[in-house]
């Protein structure tokens, strides 16, 4: 059968992102072959709701026709056109135009990456010139919120704040700081929401005076904490250790990797805390994962900076398929759907899937539910009053990834016993309660 070749090969000779490689040579893999709206089938043919969006990122759902002719257009017409040397491409320029317009205050300039991790990575690299520019070479310190996720790029991984993308892989953390996580649930100063904002204020004012202020030249926040666990701040969370940077001019970076392109309802999550940032990354809903993109926006002052301070010469930063042509096109084709009333339909499902979520909070193992938009958790525990988390042995999250996919479901189960929801904004309210319902057979299945 092609499928159990596949696996073969698949098992013999596919390194995979972020899983046990031995782990893998047993378990082998599990294959998508097809998928719209919605649905995935796999390869023995299940159709199955995906919860996930693949990996927070086919916002727009599968096979938009308006997307792939978009795609196949650009690759007859012109599949590659490096953004080197002062060359470019019709749709690349169009695309930072219509990116620039929605972005927030004055995230004018857009820088194309491949994806989220060299967006992030982009980002280090122009701060650092920043201050260079500025003469202010010693602002070399960034600093990062703990179970914050933030690529796996040499730097990016530093910046990311979950053990494993740091162990055994010798990333440089000896400039990169870490103030704690507002997670309200698990909070040493309890779920207040006033009482975990000054939390944090306090703690990110301590570490840059600890660090020296002027040694500080970033700090990182995602404006909902996604691979951590999509831990939802308080509203003015974000808001309020903007400011702290700004009494510092510390620059401060949005990664709106997930929450970017209506995952939380507007087309950007920080514009519901009405702060616009020195410099914000995003990729997946970009081009809703159809193929590879990422972007960069910088602020006026970012990039005016950045220009002086380079003058004639060539700012050394580059990729050859940064503002790929194609990838471009589905990136306008993607910003058609979103204007033309996907991102409405996401709020809508969004408020049925939280609501959904919530009346499973009378299930036994349902410590917590939380989430903004099409972008929610549901943290288990067995034992509400004191929060014990699943133990590992007799509920592995894997196992609950298992008994999803077998009712239909793909969800992210992460380590820590959370369940993740990320599903396409394109959703039905049936589909939105399929997730709900088979999220409720799943938990029964587990207790
Ligand atoms: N930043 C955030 C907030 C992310 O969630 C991710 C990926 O999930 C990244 C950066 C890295 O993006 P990529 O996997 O496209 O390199």
């Amino acid at each position: 059968m092609l499928s159990n070749s596949t696996i073969e090969l698949d098992r013999a000779h596919l390194v995979h992102s972020v899983a046990s490689w031995r782990g893998h040579e047993k378990a082998g893999v599990r294959l998508l072959s097809s998928a719209k709206g919605a649905t995935v089938t796999d390869a023995e043919g299940r159709e199955l709701l995906d919860g996930f969006a693949g990996l927070w990122c086919v916002n727009a759902g599968y096979g938009q026709e308006h997307i792939i002719e978009a795609a196949t257009r650009q690759l007859r017409e012109l599949p590659y056109a490096t953004g080197y040397f002062g060359l470019g491409s019709e749709p690349a320029a169009q695309l930072a135009a219509r990116l620039a317009d929605h972005a927030p205050g004055d995230l004018n300039h857009v820088y194309f990456t491949l994806g989220g991790s060299d967006a992030v990575d982009s980002t280090v690299r122009f701060a650092r010139y920043y201050w260079h520019s500025k003469d202010q070479p010693q602002r070399d310190q960034f600093i990062s919120v703990m179970n914050g996720y933030h690529g796996s790029s040499t730097v990016g991984a530093g910046l990311t704040a979950l053990p494993a993308f740091h162990a055994g892989f010798g990333v440089p953390l000896d400039w990169q700081h870490k103030i704690s996580s507002h997670y309200a649930y698990r909070n040493p100063v309890g779920s207040d929401p006033a009482a975990i904002i000054a939390a944090s204020v306090a703690e990110l004012r301590a570490k840059i005076e600890a660090i020296g202020p002027e040694r500080v030249a970033a700090f990182y926040v995602e404006p909902i904490q996604g691979s951590g666990g999509v831990l939802v701040p308080p509203a003015g969370w974000v808001a309020a250790l903007h400011a702290v940077c700004k009494e510092h001019g510390i620059l401060f970076v949005a990664d709106e990797v997930i929450t970017g392109f209506g995952r939380t309802g507007p087309m950007f999550a920080c514009t519901e805390e009405g702060i616009v940032p020195d410099m914000m990354t995003t990729a997946k809903g970009l081009t809703s994962g159809y193929v590879p993109m990422g972007a960069v926006f910088l602020s006026q002052h970012v990039y005016d900076t950045i220009a002086d301070g380079a003058g004639a010469a060539a700012v050394g930063h580059g990729q050859t398929y940064s503002a790929h042509p194609v990838s471009a096109a589905v990136g306008l084709a993607v910003l058609d759907l979103y204007e033309g009333g996907l991102l409405e339909n996401g709020v809508k499902m969004g408020a049925r899937l939280l609501a959904g979520l919530e009346s499973l909070s009378d299930h036994p193992l349902v410590g917590e539910v939380r989430g903004r938009g099409m972008l929610a958790a549901v943290e288990l525990v067995t034992d509400k009053a004191n929060k014990t988390p699943l133990p590992a042995a007799a509920a592995p999250s894997s196992r609950i990834f298992d008994r999803a996919w077998q009712n239909g479901l793909v969800i992210r189960a992460f380590a820590q016993g959370v369940l993740g929801y990320a599903p396409p904004l394109c959703c039905t309210e049936a589909e939105i309660d399929q997730i709900v319902a088979r999220t409720r057979l799943t938990l029964d299945q587990t207790l």
